[in-house]
Order: structure tokens, then sequence, then C-alpha cells
């Protein structure tokens, strides 16, 4: 942060710099532009044939000479400013980390499986961002040859959220009916939440609308049980709908916060039911990427300093933890209660007969020959009838 903060103080003496640099030489010139043309109306209001005076002579002389000062000047002006730009350059590379070779493993991304999995992900997150343009070019450029049925259901995800930012229900509300089973297994209030809107939004237009709003609210039969509350509520506004009803206690129901929530909530029920994460995975690593580079780029250079190099070197493990926040916990982590150490994916948690959980490297170490006691009871077992336990 510190670093960002010395950065932005030289860029803002170099904006401040070039403010007062414009508005000078802006000046200038208007002054010069206007002592000319003075000069040159007095010249043409003389008659053709008299001769040029000569203070009129001297006078032009002198503003020419002036204005080549001014001229020189303004240049030199001009090259002091390209100092103060290049001490920005020197700022950034002076405060922030360029070089990262030593943090990262080369080979990731060499082999051509993992690169063609790399540009897939860069390519639904283009998708999923509605980049049709950029996500087909980087299919064909990288042959990655996605299939257009892969590629539908995010063009309809983005089409539906960009109407439902324009406020059109519509779309999202045909896609709801025609999905109406998978969200109801899932839980969710998405369509009621729609038709709601659809409600307040006839309820805003006043009386006129009435009869079509009683229609509408046949909708909200299927949602009797669920939303009981919710719809008395809608119901109740219907009493204020002659005065207005931002002028009535249900003025919170025209909250355009609610509009903002029903794109949360499409984004999120839809992803959940195409079995897509809500946050496109190419944002989130770079964002814990983010995260993780500066103290990963310190204990590297302390292990340098103290030369330990050598304790970095499993290559799905980092050597520190590193806290990415709540919002960045995926997964439960088993730590093994005998050897006390969290389990990787050589080393996965195991459920013993008797219910107690070890890791597979610690049953080993118990074990002799086919025979196992659990450290916890001592049933005894075969180690072989342990099972992994994916969390
Ligand atoms: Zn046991």
């Amino acid at each position: 942060m510190d670093s960002c903060l010395t950065v932005e103080r030289e860029i803002e003496k170099v904006l401040s710099k070039f403010g007062g640099l414009h508005d000078h030489g802006v000046d200038t010139l208007d002054t010069y532009i206007t002592t000319l043309e003075n000069l040159k109306k007095e010249l043409n209001e003389a008659s053709p044939d008299s001769e040029v005076q000569v203070t009129q002579s001297m006078v032009l002389n002198q503003t020419g000479h002036r204005i080549l000062e001014a001229a020189g000047r303004m240049g030199q002006e001009h090259k002091d400013l390209h100092s103060t730009v290049s001490k920005v350059g020197k700022m950034i590379d002076r405060n922030f980390v360029s070089e990262f070779s030593a943090v990262f493993t080369e080979s990731s991304f060499e082999n051509e499986q993992a690169q063609e999995l790399l540009n897939e992900i860069v390519c639904e997150h283009f998708l999923r961002q509605g980049k049709l343009e950029i996500a087909e070019a980087l299919n064909k450029e990288a042959n990655l040859n996605l299939d257009p049925m892969q590629m539908e259901p995010f063009l309809e995800l983005h089409r539906i959220l960009g109407a439902l930012k324009r406020r059109t229900l519509q779309p999202a509300l045909s896609w709801t009916a025609a999905n109406r089973d998978k969200l109801e297994m899932q839980g969710s209030c998405l369509e009621f939440k729609l038709h709601r809107l659809q409600f307040i939004e006839l309820v805003s237009q006043g009386p006129e609308s009435q009869s079509q709003i009683l229609q509408y609210a046949r909708n909200f039969a299927r949602f009797a049980d669920r939303h009981s509350r919710d719809i008395q509520v809608l119901m109740g506004s219907l009493l204020y709908i002659r005065q207005g009803i931002e002028n009535s206690p249900y003025a919170f129901l025209l909250d355009p916060i609610n509009w903002e929530e029903i794109c949360d909530v499409f984004t999120r029920d839809a992803c959940a039911l195409m079995g897509m994460s809500v946050e496109s995975p190419l944002s989130v690593s770079i964002r814990a990427g983010c995260k993780a580079l500066p103290p990963l780029l310190n204990i590297r250079q302390v292990m340098q300093q103290r030369q330990v190099s050598g304790v970095w070197t499993s290559k799905d493990e980092l050597p520190v933890e590193i806290d990415l926040g709540a919002e960045h916990r995926y997964h439960s982590i088993f730590a093994c209660p005998i050897l006390r150490q969290q389990s990787t994916e050589h080393n996965p948690p195991v459920r013993l007969i008797c219910g107690h959980v070890i890791s597979r490297d610690a049953l080993h170490k118990l074990a002799s020959g086919n025979k196992v006691k659990c450290p916890y009871c001592p049933v005894e077992q075969n180690p072989d009838d342990a099972k992994v336990v994916v969390f």
C-alpha cells in the first residue's frame, strides 16, 4: 500500500507540473496571438501605398524576438517535464517487485494439456462476462474447439442478466419457467422474487392497471405456502394504489436494491443449476494470487538470506499458511491427529472400521502386517479395510 502511495505522489507531481505548464503555455500563446493580430490590424488599416513606419517595424521586430524566446523557454520547460516523468518509472521500479520467477514453478504450464486448460479457463472467463467476440477469437486461435453448445448457457445467462439490469423481467421469467423443477429442487426463491418485482412494477403504474394487477396476482397461487407473508404485504400495497405506493408505508417495495438483489439471486441460482461456481475461477485465482504474492516473496527472500532454500521443495504445498479470508475457504482440511500434518492428495484421511479417522501415512506406520490397532479405541482391524475419506 505504501508503495502505491509513493508512486501516486510522484504521479501527482507530474500532473500538477503538466497542468502548470499547459496553463502557462496557453496564456503565453494567447498574449502573443493578440499582439500579432493587433499589429496585423494596424498594418492593414494603413493605406497600401504608405511605407511601414519606423516604430511599427521596431515593434514587429521586438515581438518576433520575444516570441522566439518564449518558444525556446516553452521547449525547455517541456524537456524538464521528461525528467519528472522518468522519475515515476524509477519510483515504480524501486517500490514494486517485478521479478517473480522465485515463486512460481516454471513447469506448471509447460505441457500441452495444462496450456489448453489454462486457455479454456481464460475463454470461460470471457464467456461469463459476455465478451463473446474475445472468447470466440481465443477459441479459434488457441484451437480450443469449444463446442458452441458449451458456450450457449453462458450467453443465455448473460442475455438474461443484461435484461434484468435494464429492468426487463420477461427473459428471466421464461427461463425460470423452463427450469422450474430443477430450481425448486434447489430450494430457489428466484421465480417468486421475479413475479414479485413484476407485480410491484404493475402496482407502481397506478389504478389504471388495476385489472391487470389482479390478473397477475394469480401467479402467486403456487407460492402461497412458502411466501404467504410476502404475498400479504404485496396485496396490502394495493390499498394505496390510488394515492401511489411511493407515498405509502409500502414505499420500501420500490427500493432499487430489489433490482440489485434479483441480479445476484439470478446469477447464484443459475450458476448452481448449471453446476458452475458463481465467480469466475480465473478472477478468484488471480485475486488469491495477488494476496499470496507479497508474503511468498518475503519468505523467499528470508530463505535466500539464511540459505535454507531447500525448505520449499514441495510443489503442491506452500512453505507458509496464507490466509485468504473466509470467502476463499472452500474445503475443510483434515489434520492427522497422529502425525499432526495436514492431509494431502498423496496422504489422504482414511476411516477405520471403528469410525476413527487418521491419515494414510499414520495408518501405514501403525500397521504391522495385516493388523492394526486403532490408536483411539483398541479395536484391532485389517489396514486394508480402512476407506479413504473425501471431504
Ligand atoms: Zn477407533
